[in-house]
């Protein structure tokens, strides 16, 4: 059974799905009005791998992901630099889109668009409308009326009349005067001057934030649907009143279970231009490889702080490196199988598949900590590793191991690492092996065949400085890049 940490229930329960066999999970997407930033890639990669672990536990997963493409962010935006909201929204959602295949996050089953979407959000204002739940304002504004929903705080876990105060001091400001009560939210803004808005029975305007999720989900998903997820940041106010306005509107539960990824942060602080440690993803994706940073997200709890360092790339880099070597090294030893007696314990090597594939299972259905299940996997492959050693496999060793080599990958597939493409990008690179560093391995080889160790250390020493190393195995010298 699927453990999950349930937000609003604030501790783990089992995963239970309205339909058997099948998960529907909404997570809220980026407003375009910039690339996205490591932080946002961090909740996009936590649930991706979320996603396909269900999958790969059996179930079928219906995954919906909005683009708020339209927002006060946009307009800014796009008034800054003299261009359409648009155009400034086309432009973003296709970098996030780009960026999302980047480090390989699935395509979600459905990618609805605010803007598409304008009649089924009218429509649900509407219905809190007729509902009693929400109401117009003579300058065409729409509030949701939060005192009218019961439940409202449960899921952030506030006290409404706490937030009642805080509101009382905006009020005195002046800026909360159009509403009845501070602490009601808009469902519809009216139109201002210069900024897309759209026909409605309340005039010209545009969807207030939160609206979009709940007509998404509904429309996509069906009410109620299993899972709800985003950041951290996104419980209050976001969650909170998408779940008003949606159980408000139809009475019937929202979303059965609410998940959220803790913050990505830099070196313990909040990632924030003004303290100029604000990472876009693209521009980490210069110098780092797309699956060294899904490795170095994917070694912390999806619910826990993750902090973002050179260190942290470096020792995701080394982590990754092991894995792919001892991929390696059982490819050379399964390819090389020429053994004439059994050299490895097949009743170790299958319990070795065995015990590591319910190690895995265990970790990940405890709330999907990747973590332990990495740990696990480096285990698994260090014990690989020692299996094949040293030793020639025979053709029945080889049927032994080949099921050693297949669980790395499957299990790497689930974190969103391809290891065939990962290897097959190293073979490339190892393709290219300049013509003078196969001159200095002859030159070695030689060298050790005469025992003439000076020259070949001196050989050896020279191939080091290239960046190469040579790696005697029984099936003769082998080169590897530093
Ligand atoms: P936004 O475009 O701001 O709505 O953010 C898109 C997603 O990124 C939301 O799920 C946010 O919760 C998430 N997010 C924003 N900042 C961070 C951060 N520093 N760490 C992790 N997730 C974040
Ligand atoms: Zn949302």
């Amino acid at each position: 059974m699927i453990r999950i940490y349930d937000t609003k229930m604030h501790k783990k329960v089992d995963l239970e799905t309205v339909q058997h066999g099948m998960v529907k999970m909404y997570v809220c997407g980026p407003t375009v009005y910039n690339y996205i930033h490591i932080g946002n890639a961090r909740t996009f990669i936590s649930f991706d791998m979320i996603r396909r672990y269900l999958e790969w536990r059996g179930y079928e997963v219906v995954f919906v992901q909005n683009v708020t493409d339209v927002d006060d962010k946009i307009i800014n935006k796009a008034n800054e630099e003299g261009r359409s909201a648009v155009e400034v929204a086309k432009e973003y959602t296709e970098a996030f889109i780009a960026d999302m295949h980047a480090v390989n996050v699935k395509d979600p089953t459905v990618r609805p668009k605010a803007t598409e979407e304008i009649d089924t959000m009218i429509a649900l204002v509407q219905q809190l409308i007729d509902t009693g739940h929400a109401y117009a304002t003579d300058d065409g504004d729409v509030y949701f009326s939060v005192r009218s929903f019961n439940s409202y705080g449960s899921l952030s876990g506030r006290n409404i009349d706490e937030m009642e105060a805080g509101h009382r001091e905006l009020r005195t400001e002046g800026i909360e005067d159009r509403k009845n009560d501070p602490l009601d939210f808009a469902v519809w803004k009216a139109a201002k001057p210069g900024e897309p808005s759209w026909p409605s029975p309340w005039g010209d305007g545009r969807p207030g934030w939160h609206i979009e999720c709940s007509c998404m989900s509904k429309k996509y998903l069906g009410l109620p649907f299993d899972i709800h997820g985003g950041g951290a940041d996104l419980v209050f106010p976001h969650h909170e009143n998408e779940r008003a306005q949606s159980e408000a509107a139809d009475g019937v539960t929202f979303a059965n279970h609410w998940m959220h990824g803790g913050m990505l942060q830099i070196n313990g602080e909040k990632m924030s231009k003004s303290l100029n440690n604000f990472f876009l993803l693209r521009d980490i994706l210069e110098t780092v490889d797309p699956n060294v940073l899904r490795f170095l997200m994917l070694q912390t709890h999806y619910r826990s702080p993750l902090d973002f360092s050179d260190e942290r790339v470096d020792e995701a880099g080394v982590a990754l490196e092991r894995i792919k070597n001892a991929v390696k090294a059982l490819d050379w030893a399964l390819e090389n199988a020429t053994g004439a007696d059994d050299a490895v314990d097949a009743q170790a090597a299958e319990e070795l598949v065995r015990t590591t594939r319910r190690k895995f299972i265990e970790a990940m259905d405890d709330d999907f900590n990747s973590s332990k299940a990495l740990g696990d996997v480096f285990d698994f492959v260090g014990a690989a590793n020692a299996l094949v050693a040293g030793k020639t496999l025979s053709a029945a060793d080889a049927e032994a191991v080949r099921p050693i080599r297949e669980l790395i990958v499957e299990l790497m597939g689930v974190f969103g690492v391809d290891m065939e493409a990962a290897l097959a990008g190293d073979d490339d690179a190892d393709d290219d092996i300049p013509a003078e560093v196969e001159e200095l391995l002859a030159v070695r080889t030689e060298a050790r065949a005469a025992k003439d160790w000076a020259r070949a250390d001196e050989a050896r020493d020279k191939l080091a400085e290239l960046g190469w190393t040579v790696m005697d195995t029984p099936q003769g010298p082998r080169l590897e890049r530093i």
